[in-house]
Formats: C-alpha cells, sequence, structure tokens
C-alpha cells in the first residue's frame, strides 16, 4: 500500500511518500510560504530533488500541487493519485480523548476541532490539511496520528498541577506532553535494539532539538514527561525557555516596557532559550563554535552550559523515580549529532553510574544509531535517529489495512 504522509502547518505542508509495509520513501518534499506572493516546492524522490517557485494561494492549491508533483511525468513516482492507499496525518493536540491513533471521521474531526483551543497554532492548520486531503482523496481512508497520544499514560500525580481542581475540570488545565509520536518510536526502536518486548522496555528519551522535551518510559509506557499544557516547559530550547517560576511572568507585568501580556509571550517562546541567553544564534551549532573561539567564559557557553543542565538534571530526575532504567536514548537534531551536548548531559550522572566512551560518542553523528556508554556503565546510553514521519505511516498503514 502507498501511504502520505502529511504534516500541515499554518503556512507549509510537509509530505512523505511511503511503500508500505517496507516503510521505503518514494519521495518527500514541502510545500512553504504558501499565501505570500512568492510561495516554494522543494521535493526530493529517487536521490534528486526539484526545487521551484510558484504561487500557492491557500493549503488547497498546495495540497493539488503536491499531488500533481507526485504523479508528475518527470519527477513524480506514482502513475495515478488513485495509487495512494491512506493518508497518515500529523496532528499536535487529541486532549485526554486519544491515547492512539484513529481513523478519521466526523466524530474525530469535531473533537479536534474541540482541542484548537489547546493548540491555537498546531490543530487549525492541521484541520485545514485533513479537509484537503479528504477534497483531493475522496474515500481515501485516513488516519490522525496524535502528539499527545503517547502521553497518555502518564498518571494523575505527574500530569495534575497543584492548582485549584476544578481548573482541570473546567479547562482541562493539566500536562499533555507533545513530540509523543518520537518518543513511541523511540521506545519501540529500543525494545528491537534491546531485544526486549515494548512492555518491558524502560527508557529515558531526549528528543534534543530545536524543541525538546524528555519522556521516562517504564515497561513501555510513558510515566512523566518534560513538556506540560503547552510546548513551553521543561528543558531549554532553541528560543523557548522551558522552566521558570511562573510568578516572572505578573514581575514583568509591573515593568514599564511590557504592558501586554503578549510581549511576555513572544520573550517566553521567541527571545528566550539559547537565544536568549546567549544574545547569539538558537543553534547549538553556532553556538559550540562560538564557544570555541571566545572560550570557557562566554555567554555561549553559558547557554550551552545551561541547556545540558537542565537535561543532566531531568535524567537524575526520572532515573530517580523509575524502577529500572534499561537506557537514556539520545534523539532529535541535537541528540543524534551533538557529541558535545550528550557528553555535557551526561558528565554530571557519572556519580549515578552513567560513563559515555568518549570515542563512541564521537563517532556517532548523522543518522548513526548506536551505544555510545561504555562496557562497565551501570545504564547503557544509546543514540537513535527519530523518525516521526514512518512512525505515522506505520500506524496509518496499521489502521488502514
Ligand atoms: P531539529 O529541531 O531536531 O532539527 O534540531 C535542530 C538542532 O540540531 C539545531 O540546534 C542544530 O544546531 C542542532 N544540530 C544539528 N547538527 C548538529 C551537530 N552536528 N552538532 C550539534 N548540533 C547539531
Amino acid at each position: 500500500m502507498i501511504v502520505l504522509v502529511i504534516n500541515c502547518g499554518s503556512s507549509s505542508i510537509k509530505y512523505q511518500l511511503y511503500d508500505m509495509p517496507s516503510k521505503k520513501v518514494l519521495a518527500k518534499g514541502l510545500v512553504e510560504k504558501i499565501g505570500e506572493q512568492i510561495s516554494g516546492l522543494s521535493h526530493k524522490y529517487d536521490g534528486k530533488k526539484h526545487e521551484v517557485e510558484l504561487s500557492i494561494p491557500n493549503h488547497k492549491a498546495g495540497m493539488e500541487v503536491i499531488l500533481k508533483t507526485l504523479t508528475d511525468g518527470e519527477v513524480g513516482v506514482i502513475k495515478e493519485i488513485s495509487e495512494i492507499g491512506a493518508v497518515g496525518h500529523r496532528v499536535v493536540h487529541g486532549g485526554e480523548k486519544y491515547s492512539g491513533s484513529v481513523l478519521i471521521d466526523d466524530s474525530v474531526i469535531k473533537c479536534i476541532e474541540d482541542f484548537c483551543d489547546l493548540a491555537p497554532l498546531h490543530n487549525p492548520p492541521n484541520l485545514t490539511g485533513i479537509r484537503e486531503a479528504q477534497a483531493a482523496l475522496p474515500g481515501v481512508p485516513m488516519v490522525a496520528v496524535f502528539d499527545t497520544a503517547f502521553h497518555q499514560t502518564i498518571p494523575a500525580k505527574a500530569y495534575l498541577y497543584a492548582l485549584p481542581y476544578e481548573l482541570y475540570e473546567k479547562y482541562r488545565v493539566r500536562k499533555y506532553g507533545f513530540h509523543g509520536t518520537s518518543h513511541a518510536y523511540i521506545t519501540h526502536r529500543m525494545a528491537e535494539v534491546l531485544g526486549k518486548p515494548v512492555d518491558e522496555t524502560n527508557i529515558i528519551t531526549c528528543h534534543l532539538g530545536n524543541g525538546a522535551s524528555m519522556a521516562a518510559v517504564e515497561n513501555g509506557k510513558c510515566i512523566d514527561t518534560t513538556m506540560g499544557m503547552t510546548p513551553l516547559p521543561g528543558l531549554v530550547m532553541g528560543t523557548r525557555c522551558g522552566d521558570i517560576d511562573p510568578a516572572i511572568i505578573f514581575y514583568l507585568l509591573g515593568k514599564e516596557e511590557f504592558k501586554d501580556y503578549r510581549d511576555i509571550d513572544k520573550i517566553l517562546n521567541k527571545k528566550s532559550g539559547l537565544l536568549g541567553i546567549s544574545e547569539f544564534s538558537n543553534d547549538q551549532r553556532d553556538l559550540e563554535e562560538k564557544a570555541e573561539k571566545e572560550g570557557p567564559e562566554s555567554r555561549a557557553q553559558l547557554a550551552l552550559d545551561i541547556f545540558a543542565y537542565r537535561v543532566s538534571f531531568y535524567i537524575g530526575a526520572y532515573m530517580g523515580i523509575m524502577k529500572h532504567v534499561d537506557a537514556i536514548v539520545f534523539t532529535g537534531g541535537i541528540g543524534e549529532n551533538g557529541s558535545i551536548a550528550r557528553s555535557a548531559s551526561c558528565k554530571p550522572l557519572a556519580n549515578v553510574g552513567v560513563e559515555l566512551d568518549e570515542a563512541k560518542n564521537n563517532e556517532t553523528i548523522r543518522g548513526k544509531e548506536g551505544e555510545i556508554s561504555t562496557a562497565s556503565s551501570k545504564t547503557k546510553v544509546f543514540v537513535i535517529p527519530t523518525d516521526e514521519e514512518g512512525w505515522i505511516a506505520s500506524e496509518t498503514f496499521d489502521l488502514a489495512t
């Protein structure tokens, strides 16, 4: 079966076409700057790249461009769109309703609509993607794969905030967690690597990228995660602050330059994290280069230190609450490539027996999977490249067949 995976954002649509169940990627690409004067299509197929500038006024036109490209005589990989057997959609928020992926029907669409309130930047474009795909591919089964689903096994003691309980009852204020597709994929892949059944796999997953989150996974089920009701708390990210004292917001609102809560929202989401501390870049690699040039007292180094400290802190906390940890796993752009960040995050954990093999750590970059701990390390440490689209394709194939 040919499965199309769609990740629809406010001004972009990412797509990936799979031959299932082999998981062979036939083509992948991105339509971006939808609604702007000049939009773009970037399409990869057969080891080649096709890039064009076009006018794509809306998501409907974006979906048409994708389907036309996939069936194009020169750069396409299928003859007819009727060859597409199912479509998998990334949907950010599934609220408390969905603890797994679902075949989309009218009631699912209604629920995704209801959860727009909880994810106002993400669920509306995700819904647009579903509607446009349904219009372009009538009768083709569509599956929603939620970022929040994997975290629905977190117990109430970990997902509830110590706020008046009625805020949870009235407004569903609680921890939901995100990056669930990545944490779920890593859990299943790690079970294979460890040679264990998924429901006996105990790991700490560290998805470190521009957005970053961790999950404590016990017996294959998530028992806690670092993101919360929104993707803002937890680890330090490219431009997001991660954990802060919530009273800072009210303190700043009293200052002359921050009259509007939206100014603070912008600071916490767009101007904080690695960028905020370094005042230079949100990108780990840029900061590593700058720290190398400017030395250990530089602000770039401070940003990297704060980032790594928060990762160590949560690994330590999760090791403390879990009955057993088979492995700590790094993934995401920084987790997969950043040997410096991995080393700095694991260093303070030597006192609980976590020991990296620095030679293996330095060699494990760019899509390589492998163990990076020493033979004597009490807890194994692995790098596993994440595959969120592949996970969505598998979920879609399973539900559509
Ligand atoms: P993602 O959001 O998962 O694409 O990850 C983006 C982050 O990965 C950026 O901060 C990049 O600087 C970081 N990254 C990518 N390659 C490397 C590398 N070789 N070393 C360190 N960080 C990297």
